[in-house]
């Protein structure tokens, strides 16, 4: 059998020069292409255009192809050379072409995130748009029109500052309710009435309704949505709606960033600082990233948002990689919800074992008496197995790294572990600190929380939401609970999002601790940024909203800067120790998963594997820091075993020459991931 091969074209390091020197109408004889089923294969391949194709064919279509015996697509990449090799002819012109920026994006993927191209091929090219195609009725939405409302003399300045600056990104930090959405539209209708198109990227489409309905108000009839919840035929709809030019604004997840926009004039990025931005599987990319390279290639806009913008981009935009702009107050004078903050430890010496203090179930029952509703917040990782004593919060903590430890049997020896260095001890069963015997394991799901509110306010209507339940039912639950056709919410991340919920007096974070003891040196980052939302969710409209905080840590700095809604406070205090630690934004980071079915093995060729990249890509290199290899925080998954080794990667680097290198060691047993979010 024969396949196609590619040749490395130039010496460049990506196409985008070719592509650029090369002019799309010279009628191409050979071409590279990406390859749809081109599996682990991080090649272009190439492949001959039949003479009855050379004249229409151009860089970006979309083809269709043969690929060792089997029928796949493929992207036109850009023109090849006659090669010394024979090759198969492409069997036809599919769709396209794609914009330049989705085109020079490949590569650049392929080469930044390690991936392999099919799977870049599958992010661009959403199954559905090269089958046959039905017409589907579009959603429609409705709502009642409100007047567009004057901006303040702060805000204009902004919409102005952006329409004028495209040279970098622009970072709008308000908290909710600042006028952020309002500064969006503006620059929206701008864009819009010089013939471009946007892309409004928002964290989950189905979970803020409101904001949907206020771009649809103002842009009848041009907003298309995007997100995973949309049939196959629904997006492939999209997609040929926004190819045609048809739909010039689409507000979608993080897919939506590869519509085939011809003449893109604004990307925002909302909730910069939410972690579904970036993607968990090949590509592994981040958003803002991606984004911010077809700012490069385009020249459109970027604009990114947040409340708690996440610790690199508030850096990047102090540091004048970014411009940022501030809006300080709530538009309506709101007042923000005060917070207490409720010490567990005092809870258990006075003999209350169950997950809620006596202060939370006075005010829940004070909300309900009142017929009014409560939020009832637990974190979604919440499975993590820090140690931790009851009498005095003591945690058990990495000395060299200063993260928890976490507790595993899997491993040869059952024990606490550091999952960024080598650090194993045994499990105390004394506290270190107070020499009580109440030291233990945490964890505690919603589940439990839901049996317990059944207990002890059995008469409340009740509901739960995580996960599982999110994926049919996010939009019932809402519109339910706004409603007020039940009195209790309990959830995860899911219910910290933009929902508008005027009747909730109370939210109760039921533990800030397995935030903040999550092994992950953004765990402080995120809690800030969960508790500051999840506080979001009460208080709107009434002057009645209160957030009580349960933990075992009542003196954790970070707890008090978000009961305060601190960010900037929060911000420098964090920053030191991220420089210490050589953490981003000082440090990009490496993510190497290297798993065996066999532990001994998995120790042993993780080792050695970080040796080699100790003397082949490090070399003495002083910017390059390599920790591990350590068990992995899932260690063990469908009977693998799993270590991890991390790269911190200096500034001055060149992260895309550091990653090809690593590359190189990838295959089915190693996994790359490049500035990773969370944990694996
Ligand atoms: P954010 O996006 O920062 O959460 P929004 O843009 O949603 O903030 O603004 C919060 C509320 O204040 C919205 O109801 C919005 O319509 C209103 N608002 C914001 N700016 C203005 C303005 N300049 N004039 C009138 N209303 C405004
Ligand atoms: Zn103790
Ligand atoms: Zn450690």
């Amino acid at each position: 059998m024969s396949f196609a091969r590619a040749r490395p074209l130039q010496t460049k390091n990506y196409l985008f020069t070719v592509t650029c020197l090369l002019p799309y109408n010279e009628a191409m004889e050979y071409v590279l292409c990406a390859v749809s089923a081109g599996s682990g294969s991080k090649d272009f391949f190439t492949y001959s255009v039949p003479e009855s194709l050379r004249s229409q064919i151009k860089v970006g279509h979309i083809v269709s192809l043969s690929f060792r015996g089997k029928k796949s697509a493929g992207i036109v990449i850009a023109p090849a050379q006659k090669p010394d090799f024979k090759t198969i002819e492409i069997t036809g012109i599919l769709e396209g072409p794609l914009p330049e920026h989705l085109v020079n994006i490949i590569p650049w993927m392929r080469d930044y995130y390690a991936s392999p191209v099919s799977e870049i091929v599958k992010t661009i090219l959403p199954t559905g748009v090269l089958k046959k195609r039905r017409e589907v009725a579009t959603q429609k939405i409705r709502g009642q029109i409100r007047k567009r409302p004057e901006l303040t003399i702060n805000q204009a300045k902004i919409v102005k500052d952006i329409l004028n600056k495209t040279d970098k990104p622009h970072l709008v930090f308000g908290v909710t309710g600042s006028g952020k959405t309002e500064v969006y539209l503006d620059v929206l209708e701008k864009v819009i009435k010089d013939g471009k198109q946007a892309i409004i990227l928002v964290p989950e489409v189905a979970l803020t309704p409101q904001t949907v309905l206020r771009f649809e108000e103002r842009f009848t009839g041009q907003v298309a949505l995007y997100h995973s919840y949309l049939k196959e035929t629904e997006r492939a709809q999209v997609w040929k709606s926004v190819f045609e030019g048809k739909k010039n604004i689409v507000i979608g997840s993080r897919s939506a960033l590869y519509l085939p926009f011809k003449s893109l004039g604004l990307i925002v990025i909302d909730e910069e600082h939410e972690t579904s931005f970036k993607q968990d599987n090949n590509p592994k990319y981040l958003t803002s990233e991606v984004a911010e390279k077809f700012r490069e290639i385009t020249g459109t806009h970027l604009v990114m948002g947040s409340a708690t913008p996440s610790l690199e981009s508030f850096f990047y935009a102090k540091s004048g990689k970014y411009y940022l702009h501030k809006i300080e107050e709530r538009y309506v004078q709101e007042k923000m919800p005060e917070t207490v903050i409720v010490d567990m430890r005092n809870e258990f010496k006075y003999g209350n074992k169950s997950i809620f203090s006596e202060r939370l179930q006075g005010e829940i029952k004070e909300v309900l008496d009142n017929k009014r509703q409560v939020v009832l917040f637990m974190n979604r990782r919440g499975f993590s197995t820090f140690v931790s004593c009851r009498d005095c919060g003591y945690v058990v903590m990495c000395p060299k790294c200063d993260i928890p430890l976490v507790y595993h049997e899997t491993r040869s020896q059952t024990g606490l572990y550091c999952h960024h260095c080598d650090y194993k001890t045994s499990v105390p069963t004394i506290c270190p600190e107070c020499k009580s015997h109440a030291i233990k394991y945490f964890g505690k799901g919603t589940q439990k929380i839901e049996s317990e509110i059944r207990h002890f306010f059995p008469k409340a209507r009740v509901k739960r939401m995580d996960a599982d339940s999110v994926k049919k039912d996010h939009k019932n639950i809402y519109e339910e609970f706004k409603n007020k056709n039940f009195d209790i919410l309990i959830g995860t991340q899911m219910i910290a999002k933009g929902w508008d919920l005027p009747d909730v007096d109370l939210v109760g974070i039921v533990s800030a601790d397995n935030m903040l003891n999550l092994p992950d040196f953004r765990a402080s980052e995120h809690a800030f940024s969960l508790i500051t939302q999840v506080s979001g969710r009460t208080g709107r409209g009434t002057k009645r909203g209160k957030v009580i905080l349960q933990t075992y840590n009542p003196d954790n700095p970070i707890l008090a800067m978000a009961a305060r809604h601190d960010y900037e406070a929060f911000y420098e205090s964090e920053l030191p120790k991220r420089k210490e630690l050589f953490y981003p934004p000082y440090s990009r980071i490496i993510h190497l998963l290297y798993s065996n079915k066999d532990l001994k093995k998995c120790e042993e060729e993780s080792s050695a594997l970080s040796k080699e990249i100790v003397q082949e890509i490090i070399k003495g290199n002083k910017n390059i820091v390599l920790v591990g290899p350590s068990p992995a925080f899932l260690p063990k998954i469908n009977n693998l075993y799993r270590f991890q080794i991390i790269l911190k990667v200096g500034p001055n680097e060149n992260l895309e020459s550091i990653a090809k290198k690593v590359v190189k060691y990838t295959g089915i047993k190693l996994k790359v991931d490049i500035n990773p979010v969370g944990i694996v």
